[in-house]
């Protein structure tokens, strides 16, 4: 496969290079080989973008949500129709297992361009009678999107941004994490095959200052960032100067408490859904596994019983279901965490060596006796690092759960209903499952509670973060004033 693309930047509906930006080398964190150089984004690169996406928006909004619409839901026909190649490219970007790519990245941004195409047609204000006056509202676009992504899902990070922000009568400018450069680029082409007029969806490439120069043009409306709390910090900052709209979608430490009564095959399957899924590199995952302690031994027994399942190899090769992390960085960052583990006191009960050859490879690692106070209970790790930690009391363990900077998401496993939704309720986190794990359809929404984020993605609710409501006055009879 070709993974050198046309050109670095997609702009105003077609590829543009300006070499005189910093080299970008796109490595396949298989073999550690570069597969593509790219360039990022010079400050005239990053004009011509946000120009082009401010010119083309005003007659995409005024178009009607149905031919809007129409054009997102082709775009999400073309995207099934290429889901094998889109999905191999994913795998060279990121090094996920085509196994996962094949049926979680590309089809996941067609299921938003579908979802939102399909939307876009509904959106309506309102009308609200006053007596014989009235007011009512118009549903408006915010203008230009800026959309920032980080590297574990690329191709639908581009598209959850972009499909509402679309459908909405937005434009976009995104940029891809550096790491990840690739598949975004494919999802501009996709869109513009699909018949979007050039200028709504472009693509700029960079590292952090490219993403700080976009946030902070005052042409740009809004700002949606997937990334870490302290990346989300600087652009929430940086927004709020111009009182731009934001959406934060960020790290996580979240908390997958397994009661004695769960199905115990179900709640070994959740905390590997909850952990190794993307080689661990998921913000939603369930890192903190509270487990019950009548039920701790045969938990870990049958873990690593069915860890020892886990294929770990070639990400092309279909039968493989456990990849290399996404880069060199990202594995030796999880490897630290592992050794501060292990100085800890934490029970190193599964995996965690690095595995020597080419590519960012490392085991699946199980730490179990991990005690709330251990830096590998507090910290993101964004590896595949799941941390066992004991409990009896459900007060106890809520608490426990909740105490914690972090609120993406939480998990239990129980078969007492009652204390299922008892449990949920309590927990401090956006996205919440009850026997299940990681699940992110895009009929419902996703997002973070705490430092977790603001705002929310898929769903009705991401309209709201993609358009604003003007109120409209109409008096009918004569107007009156004091004097
Ligand atoms: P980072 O926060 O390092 O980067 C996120 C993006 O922001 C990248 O494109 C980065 O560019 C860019 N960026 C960095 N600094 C700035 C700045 N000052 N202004 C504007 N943009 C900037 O996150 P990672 O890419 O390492 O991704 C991992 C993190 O993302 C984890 O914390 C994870 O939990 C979170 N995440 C959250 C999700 C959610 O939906 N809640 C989903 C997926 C991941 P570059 O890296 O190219 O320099």
């Amino acid at each position: 496969m070709q993974t050198q693309p046309t050109a670095s930047h997609f702009i105003n509906g077609q590829y543009v290079e300006d070499t005189a930006g910093t080299p970008i080398e796109v490595i396949y964190p298989a073999t550690g080989e570069v597969i593509a150089t790219l360039h990022a984004a010079t400050p005239a690169i990053v004009n011509q973008a946000i120009a082009a996406a401010k010119a083309a928006q005003s007659a995409w909004a005024a178009m009607s949500g149905t031919e809007r619409g129409r054009i997102l839901r082709r775009a999400a026909d073309i995207m099934r129709e290429r889901n094998h190649d889109l999905s191999i490219l994913e795998t060279y970007d990121t090094g996920k297992p085509y196994q996962e790519t094949s049926v979680a990245d590309a089809t996941s941004g067609a299921d938003a361009l579908e979802y939102f195409g399909g939307l876009a047609a509904t959106l309506t204000g309102e009308h609200i009678q006053l007596g014989e006056d009235w007011v009512y509202t118009r549903r408006e676009a915010l203008g230009v999107c800026v959309g920032i992504g980080a590297w574990n899902y690329p191709t639908q990070i581009a598209c959850w941004k972009g499909a509402p922000a679309l459908a909405c009568g937005n434009a976009m400018v995104f940029k891809p994490s550096e790491t990840t450069p690739l598949s975004a680029l494919k999802v501009a082409e996709i869109l513009h095959e699909a018949g979007l007029p050039a200028g709504l969806y472009n693509v700029v490439q960079g590292m952090g200052e490219v993403g700080a120069a976009l946030v902070t043009d005052p042409r740009v409306d809004k700002v949606s960032l997937t990334g870490s709390v302290p990346t989300g910090r600087k652009v929430y900052a940086a927004a709020a100067a111009e009182m731009k709209h934001v959406t934060m979608e960020l790290g996580g430490k979240s908390p997958l408490i397994i009661f004695d009564d769960a199905n115990l095959e179900n709640a070994v399957s959740g905390a590997i859904m909850a952990n190794f899924y993307s080689s661990g590199q998921v913000c939603s995952n369930g890192t903190r596994v509270f487990v019950h302690k009548n039920i701790k031994e045969a938990f870990l027994k049958r873990l690593s019983e069915r860890l020892d399942n886990a294929v770990i190899g070639d990400p092309m090769d279909p039968a493989t279901n456990f990849g290399p992390m996404t880069s060199r960085r990202q594995l030796d960052i999880a490897l630290g965490y592992i050794a501060k583990g292990e100085a800890e006191g934490a029970r190193l009960a599964y995996g965690g060596k690095a595995i020597e050859g080419p590519g960012f490879y490392m085991q699946p690692c199980v730490f179990a006796d991990v005690t709330d106070d251990m830096v590998i209970a507090r910290e993101e790790i964004f590896g595949p690092v799941m941390a066992v930690l004991d409990f009896e009391d459900e007060d106890d363990v809520l608490a426990r759960a909740n105490d914690t900077e972090f609120g993406l998401a939480a998990g239990v496993f129980t078969n007492d209903l009652s204390r299922a939704h008892r449990v949920v309720a309590g927990f401090e986190a956006g996205t919440c499952y009850i026997n299940s794990y990681n699940d992110a359809p895009v009929e419902a929404p996703f997002g973070g509670m705490k430092n977790s984020g603001v705002g929310r993605e898929n769903s009705k609710a991401a309209i709201e973060h993609y358009s604003q409501l003007k109120s409209v006055f109409v008096r009918m009879g004569d107007m009156e004033a004091p004097f």
